[in-house]
């Protein structure tokens, strides 16, 4: 490795002229809501903490807003108790600030109304709208964590322990715990400095990893029993709503599906089915990394990653199922057309 990139992989993202608008945003403003993503994760939670936690420390105020519960795994994280379901106590020169989505409508419908001028767009996601007046974008970054990181530090706040855990968070959840391909030497070196500075490492893998319901492990068993693989490298499988309901699962249990079904010998793109009560489905997809997979749940009008990705399809499943495939199979034959040209 050259020694430029060896100093590229360890520094912070690049201090864009992007960063230094937020950060001059956040010191001249006074209140801020922190706001995620729905079925919010370590990446959107941990970074609305701990940038919520700097910005404390600043005298500022602080409300974190979620239109959902807090998963039970991540209520380990400091400052998860104080989030709340309405806009009690949101003045109206409050800026509202948006983590890790690609556009305002993944903030769900309760956050629609508030307008781009009071918006900023921290994220790392792939074709991020850039929907803020103030937006900060690093698509080459694992998580939205390690922007955080940057912002804080540019704001000479210190590192405490309490924003290392919300940090190092964001950063093990979205790397698998830095097993995936996003997990840089820049990355493992942040998560280094994390720890250092007093993260709580085995309290978050502990959460993240190895506390599951019986439940939603049973939930696991039956999905991998019914899993398909076609031809072509596709291992899909169904989570009903009635087979939530017979193990008293939900949604939240399902994290490790899709990543079971992924690693099945041949599969080029998984594909998860989970039922909503209303009869859609949430779609979850990985990629071994050949087929980039944040382009067909764009075809499908979702989004993400070019290895993870997700979109919510129409029931009935048959049509579905149906439907998914055909996006599947038209982004196989569009790469391998190119790879070809
Ligand atoms: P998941 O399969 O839910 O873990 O999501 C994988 C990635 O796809 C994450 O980065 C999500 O932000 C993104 N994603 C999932 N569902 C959607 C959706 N409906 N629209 C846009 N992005 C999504
Ligand atoms: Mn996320
Ligand atoms: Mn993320």
């Amino acid at each position: 490795m050259s020694r430029e990139s060896v100093m590229a992989s360890n520094g912070q993202p690049p201090p864009s002229r992007e960063a230094a608008a937020v950060v001059g945003c956040l010191r001249s403003h006074s209140t801020f809501v922190m706001c995620a993503h729905e079925k919010p994760d370590g990446d959107v939670l941990g970074s609305g903490y701990a940038l919520g936690l700097a910005l404390k420390a600043l005298g500022k105020r602080v409300i974190y807003f979620l239109d959902d519960e807090v998963p039970k795994n991540l209520r380990f994280m400091p400052e998860w108790h104080l989030s709340q379901r309405t806009f009690d106590g949101v003045p109206d020169d409050a800026i509202f600030v948006f983590f890790d989505m690609s556009d305002q409508s993944r903030a769900g419908s309760a956050l629609q109304w508030v307008p781009g001028e009071r918006i900023v767009d921290i994220d790392h996601h792939l074709g991020n709208k850039r929907f803020g007046h103030w937006n900060y974008v690093a698509e080459s970054e694992a998580a939205t964590g390690s922007l955080v990181l940057h912002l804080i530090t540019a704001l000479g706040v210190e590192i405490t322990p309490d924003i290392s855990t919300c940090l190092l968070a964001t950063l093990v959840s979205d790397t698998g715990c830095f097993q995936y391909s996003n997990a840089s030497p820049h990355t493992m070196r942040l998560g280094a400095a994390l720890v250092e500075a007093g993260a709580n490492k085995d309290l978050i893998i502990e959460q993240l990893y190895y506390t599951r319901s019986l439940g939603g492990q049973k939930v696991l068993g039956r999905a991998l029993e019914t899993a398909e693989l076609t031809g072509d490298g596709i291992c899909y499988s169904v989570v009903t709503q009635g087979l939530l309901e017979e193990f008293g699962a939900t949604h939240e249990d399902l994290e490790d599906v899709v990543g079971a079904l992924r690693v099945v010998e041949q599969c080029e793109v998984a594909a998860l089915f989970k039922e909503t009560p209303a009869g859609d489905f949430r779609l979850s997809m990985r990629s071994r990394g050949r087929f980039n997979v944040m382009q067909i749940a764009r075809a499908l009008g979702g989004g993400g990653h070019f290895r993870a990705a997700g979109a919510t399809v129409r029931g009935p499943i048959q049509s579905a199922i149906a439907t998914v495939l055909k996006a599947v199979r038209d982004e196989m034959a569009r790469e391998t057309r190119a790879r070809k040209a």
